[in-house]
């Protein structure tokens, strides 16, 4: 940065307004430097030679920085472009100053470039920065930001954060410590504009896993930005900051009930009976937790306190093994359609309900009970006697397969057979009858 830049370009604006040969001529010495870069010595010539020798060309060059920037005829518009974009920066930053040494000097030979590619050139290389801050980490400058204000509240946000974060986390915590890791210095400097970012991109910047836009504190080079966008796609980073906080964390865990079973003659084998209600006890954990930039990073449990014992559950079980006994509900045998009902039938009485069901159709017991007959009996065919326990019998005849033997004990709806057309029968279909103490009832009764 040159601190005379000010007085340089209004000296430059002001004599702009006469002869620019002639203000180049009073400046001679100061661009002796340059004169040599392009080729002429001025030890060497006379100041009416060297005169002589800028009037043979028309052509002007515009240098930055020691740099030549490019050539134009015109060397007042160039100082002009210059003027503006130093009111455009002042109008945005009272204090802004540019932080290029401009110069403008004779050519000789360079092909010179249109006023309006030389204005883009300058809008594009000149800087103007103002006394701003910068955020040091480890004695390199990070992130810029307007003033020093500005950069310590990005600072004192970061801790601010991860309190906040602690505060989601955790109902019940203390702070052990809450510290940067890095050694973060806010350093009052004159920093370039185009470089300045606001606090919320301050702290993104400095936090970021992913790497970010790149926004280079130095320089704002003509040449940049296909770096900048290759540098959009996001690859993972170790961040810049690390605050890292240790706290004591306190948390209630739930200690579930066990649950003890007691062998009980007087139950039914299955029944159970709970005699004490299981209650879940509760544990207080008290931790240390480290947190780097809000994510837990370690945890170590430091004490366990029983806050409530968990009472065990006590629960009864049966023994005792019962008798089948069946509910006096019975379920649809098979499924089909009833063919012929109970009651008269050609001169005679059907003491069943015929329901016609394809071959091999399942047929399940109509209520628990035990199996008193599986095997073939004269007009039955293939036949299946259940003893309810309770009073009722039931038969299942015409069976194409008996599934179960004489003794089983068999539950409501399981399965026992299959429809066939076996003994006296004219197509499948199973013919199931209901006693009630030996007498036959009719089965539609109960087939509810
Ligand atoms: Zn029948």
């Amino acid at each position: 940065m040159n601190p005379h830049w000010k007085q340089q370009l209004t000296g430059l604006t002001d004599k702009s307004k006469q002869s620019i040969d002639n203000w180049w001529l009073q400046n001679k010495d100061k661009y002796a430097d340059l004169l040599a870069k392009t080729g002429v010595v001025p030890g060497m010539l006379s100041v009416l030679c060297l005169s002589a020798a800028l009037q043979l060309t028309n052509q002007w060059q515009v240098v930055v920085d020691g740099d030549v920037l490019g050539v134009v005829k015109d060397p007042k518009a160039v100082v002009s472009c210059v003027q503006e974009l130093d009111d455009a920066n002042c109008a945005a930053y009272e204090s802004a100053s540019l932080l290029n040494d401009v110069k403008i000097a004779r050519s000789y030979g360079t092909p010179a470039m249109q006023t309006a590619e030389m204005q883009l050139c300058l809008a594009d290389t000149l800087q103007w920065g103002i006394q701003g801050a910068v955020i040091a980490i480890n004695d390199r400058d990070v992130v810029a930001l307007k003033d020093v204000s500005c950069a310590q509240a990005v600072v004192a946000n970061l801790k601010q954060k991860t309190t906040e974060q602690l505060a989601r986390l955790y109902k019940k915590f203390n702070v052990i410590s809450l510290d940067i890791k890095e050694d973060l210095q806010v350093i009052e400097k004159p920093v370039a504009i185009a470089s300045l970012v606001d606090e919320q991109t301050a702290e993104a910047l400095l936090t970021a896993t992913k790497r970010p836009q790149q926004r280079s504190i130095a320089s704002r080079g003509t040449s940049r930005p296909a770096a900048t966008q290759a540098a959009a796609t996001p690859a993972a980073i170790e961040p810049l900051v690390h605050v890292e906080a240790k706290v004591e964390v306190s948390e209630t865990k739930t200690v579930p009930y066990e649950t003890e079973y007691v062998n009980d003659s007087s139950l039914y084998k299955g029944e159970k009976k709970t005699v004490t209600k299981g209650q879940n006890g509760t544990d207080e954990i008290t931790s240390e937790v480290t947190l780097v930039n809000g994510q837990v990073v370690d945890s170590q449990v430091k004490s366990t306190t029983r806050i409530q014992e968990p009472v065990t559950a006590v629960i009864k079980q049966g023994t005792k093994v019962a008798v089948v006994t069946g509910s006096g509900r019975f379920v649809w045998p098979t499924q089909g359609y009833v063919s012929s009902g109970y009651g008269p039938r050609w001169g005679s009485f059907h003491r069943a309900v015929d329901i016609a069901a394809s071959y091999g159709t399942a047929i399940v017991a109509a209520d628990s009970g035990v199996v008193t007959f599986s095997g073939t009996k004269g007009n039955y065919g293939r036949l299946i006697e259940i003893d309810h326990g309770n009073g009722y019998v039931t038969r299942y005849a015409h069976c194409s397969q008996l599934l179960v033997s004489k003794g089983t004990r068999v539950s409501r709806g399981q399965l026992i057979a299959k429809v066939g057309q076996t003994g006296y029968a004219k197509g499948n279909h199973l013919h199931f009858e209901v006693l009630y103490h030996g007498v036959n009832k009719n089965p539609l009764s109960y087939l509810r």
